[in-house]
């Protein structure tokens, strides 16, 4: 549901969806935590791909 592209490292994703989002300061990227996230936390999905400034950040449907 959550993919992942272009991450300049903007951590704004972290903050906005925290179960799903985590920072490799090592990589200074972002690592998806949890690919499949519950329906429950699509809100908190929707808002990180929406405040990404890099637009990195898109949710891919399942099948
Ligand atoms: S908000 Fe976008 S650019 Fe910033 S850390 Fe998250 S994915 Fe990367």
């Amino acid at each position: 549901m959550a993919d992942l592209g272009l991450c300049q490292g903007h951590q704004m994703c972290t903050g906005e969806a925290p179960d799903v989002f985590a920072f490799d300061d090592d990589t200074d990227l972002v690592v998806v935590t949890l690919e499949h996230p519950d329906e429950s936390l699509r809100p908190q999905v929707e808002s990180a791909v929406k405040y990404c400034p890099a637009m990195a950040l898109s949710i891919e449907e399942e099948a």
